[in-house]
């Protein structure tokens, strides 16, 4: 069983991941080159090995969130989620080690590493 903290590790990696395609795909619309082609295959290739190591519960709530939003991970900073820009329970702000939805638009929080 993975920590909460290494499987959030991975969310990240994901979701940065999935930045990275979103451009590349933006960028397809605009005129694409076949190495850049190249490159997103690989980028989906690498997508779907991290996938594999991510336990599917929180797979599942990535991708149900990423449909909904796009965006499926949210920072929080000065206690505010910054998917909504609504303001979290202070009980919540102390989890920073653990995996938490944010109780109003469902985004996946996660806290910049210091
Ligand atoms: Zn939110």
């Amino acid at each position: 069983m993975k920590k909460e903290i290494d499987i959030m590790r991975l969310l990240k990696r994901l979701f940065d991941l999935d930045n990275l395609i979103a451009d590349k795909e933006a960028d397809k619309k605009i005129g694409f080159k076949i190495d850049e082609e190249v490159g997103l295959l690989s980028l989906k290739r690498e997508r779907a090995n991290l996938l594999k190591e991510i336990p599917k519960e929180y797979a599942d709530t990535y991708e149900r969130v990423k449909k909904r939003y796009t965006l499926a991970l949210a920072e929080v900073k000065n206690g505010f989620c910054f998917g909504c820009f609504q303001q979290l329970p202070t009980e919540m702000l102390v989890r920073s080690n653990e995996i938490v939805t944010c109780p109003n638009c469902g985004r996946i929080l996660f806290w910049r590493e210091e």
